[in-house]
């Protein structure tokens, strides 16, 4: 047990090669302050003559830390600041630095950065959150969190080998007096369920930059790229992945045929009694019903929509298109490989036909378009391609704040959340 009162404080402050100059203690609701200064251990010398420096003045700097034995702590760290005695050296004054206590222009100890960058960075906490924690303000907390984050975000060892590359456009933030939005493009790991990079824009420069930028091995090991149907990301593929088979993604087939099953309702609804929905309304009340899947609507309840859609459906519109929803939905519960593309296109034909509502029959020339894209899924499903951890990947994404103005800051907060970063470097990685 060590009962010097000199080493006792130095334990419990448990900086190395630091002397501790006092404790301040204002008021017990207040932070603890700890005031320091580092010991000297060695003769400072002048960086440009090499002359022995001489101690200018002190500059002191309040530093957050982490709470200790229940209170938030403060660092009062005395800085040197040392300067050049030989009048012709250009050198002047320096103020002294020493990473273990806090790295420079950070309001954050190391360890305290270290500490909000894991909280933030692993487990999703909001930067106001963990500033709460700390009795600090979120700048502090947030700055810390980017010049740690940085570090373990571009560790060229982050992105491995890739067999199923996919692109998807994100909504960054929603800016400026319109809220107009600002879109993002995730690059993912579709087999790992790794956030690989975001790159701003949702056009195809950005990500067929990214792609240019790796390595020509790199890219040959993707078997396959997948992709919502937009014609940028096929045009990204095109031209970095030409031999990656193309996979559109079912999340947007199957979104896609929700929105225009609403389309026709909407339509509908107004055709036939002249006004938006309104609660009484037939159309309105099968709104619910419309998008749960068949399977899982029990016998009341498809007894329910059945007379919904008697009722206020008169030229059966919104069940083709309901229908149509359920049918691409089923193109995804077989899992027949060859039969793939013979369903996709007997579907879009389907669909093309004349009597069927407008929004239906673009819904098939969508499918046409996209037809081969749509039925590989069926081929990368059977070779273990794109998985399911995607939803996981996807709602990690979105827990990332929204909010955040800066492309830089936000790209550097969601690749820690859902980027899978090697925590084992926090500790040793220098902001
Ligand atoms: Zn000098």
């Amino acid at each position: 047990m060590e009962s010097d009162a000199t080493r006792m404080c130095q334990l419990l402050v448990g900086l190395p090669a630091v002397t501790i100059l006092g404790v301040i203690d204002e008021h017990p609701d207040a932070a603890i302050v700890v005031a320091i200064e580092t010991a000297l251990e060695h003769v400072e010398r002048c960086r440009g003559c090499g002359t022995r420096a001489r101690i200018k003045d002190r500059d002191p700097v309040l530093l957050t830390d982490l709470p200790a034995f229940g209170r938030p702590a403060r660092l009062l760290w005395r800085k040197r600041r040392w300067h050049c005695p030989e009048p012709t050296c250009p050198a002047g004054s320096w103020t002294e630095t020493a990473r273990a206590i806090a790295a420079p222009r950070l309001g954050l100890t190391d360890r305290a950065g270290r500490w909000v960058t894991f909280q933030v960075g692993a487990h999703g906490r909001t930067v106001a959150e963990v500033a709460a924690d700390l009795g600090c303000d979120w700048h502090t907390v947030n700055r810390a969190v980017i010049a740690y984050g940085a570090r373990l975000v571009d560790d060229p060892a982050r992105i491995g080998s890739v067999t199923a590359l996919g692109l998807d456009e994100t909504l960054f933030v929603k800016r400026g007096k319109w809220r107009r939005k600002q879109w993002s493009t995730s690059i993912v790991d579709v087999g790992a369920g790794q956030l690989l990079d975001v790159v701003e824009g949702r056009e195809a420069a950005p990500a067929t930059r990214w792609l240019a930028e790796r390595t020509p091995a790199w890219r040959e090991q993707i078997k396959w790229a997948t992709l919502d149907m937009s014609g940028p990301y096929r045009s990204v593929f095109d031209t970095m992945l030409p031999d990656a088979v193309q996979v559109a993604d079912p999340f947007h087939l199957v979104r896609l045929a929700g929105q225009k099953l609403d389309e026709v309702r909407r339509r509908v609804q107004n055709e036939t009694l002249g006004h938006r929905g309104r609660k009484a309304d037939p159309l309105y009340r099968a709104r619910k019903l419309l998008v749960i899947a068949q399977e899982r609507l029990d016998e009341r309840s498809k007894g329910k929509l059945t007379g919904l859609l008697k009722a206020g459906d008169p030229k059966g519109e919104v069940t083709v298109a309901w229908h149509a929803k359920e049918a691409v939905r089923e193109l995804y519960a077989h899992r027949d490989e060859q039969l793939a593309l013979e369903w996709v296109d007997q579907l879009s034909e389907d669909m093309r036909w004349r009597d069927c509502p407008p929004e239906i029959r673009q819904l098939g020339r969508t499918m046409r378009k996209w037809r081969t894209q749509i039925a590989a899924w069926h081929q990368a499903q059977v070779s273990n391609g794109p998985t399911e951890t995607m939803n996981g990947l996807a709602k990690r994404i979105k827990r990332v704040a929204f909010g955040l103005r800066n492309f830089v800051h936000w790209r550097i907060r969601v690749l820690l959340y859902a980027g899978k970063p090697d925590w084992t470097k926090l500790p040793t990685v220098t902001p």
